[in-house]
């Protein structure tokens, strides 16, 4: 067995589509990143790149590399769900929480698992919560949006 944690945060600013999970969810402003900014797919693929021992997503998916500009994060999800599989390892679960201030995340997080699920993992071993932060911080002031995740892999062979 293998654990691994990740975080990220991304910035929130006008004129860009609020992606989270996969899911696009209605706001005035979206996170900015060189891909889609999906902090929750993005600690998702940390904890997995963690578990493997295979760094992080900046190593895998460098941001000076054009071909992963605008790069839809479940995609990415989904190249890192094939680096697991050919390392040997099984995704047993995901546990995950997004901390925003705004929108109101939890009509979404079905939808979110579904969407994640497209990277191969399946949706019955994604758990996602979400969260404010009471206020407080460059969350709670809704500058930017944050997310944890946690993984359990199982070698398969
Ligand atoms: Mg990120």
């Amino acid at each position: 067995m293998r654990i691994g944690i990740g975080y990220d945060s991304h910035r929130l600013v006008a004129g860009r589509r609020l992606i989270l999970g996969g899911v696009e969810i209605p706001f005035d402003k979206g996170l900015i990143g060189h891909s889609d900014a999906d902090v929750l797919c993005h600690a998702i693929i940390d904890a997995i790149l963690g578990a493997l021992g295979l760094g992080d997503i900046g190593k895998q998916f460098p941001d000076t590399d054009p071909q992963w500009k605008d790069a839809s994060s479940v995609r990415l999800l989904g190249h890192v769900v094939e680096l697991m599989r050919s390392s040997g390892y099984e995704a047993l679960w995901i546990d995950g929480i997004v901390i925003a201030e705004k929108p109101r995340l939890a009509p979404h997080i079905e939808d979110m698992k579904r969407s994640l699920s497209r990277s191969g993992i399946p949706s019955a071993v994604i758990n996602i919560k979400a969260k404010t932060n009471e206020g407080m911080g460059f969350v709670g002031k809704g500058e930017g949006i944050a997310a944890y995740a946690v993984c359990l892999l199982r070698k398969i062979e």
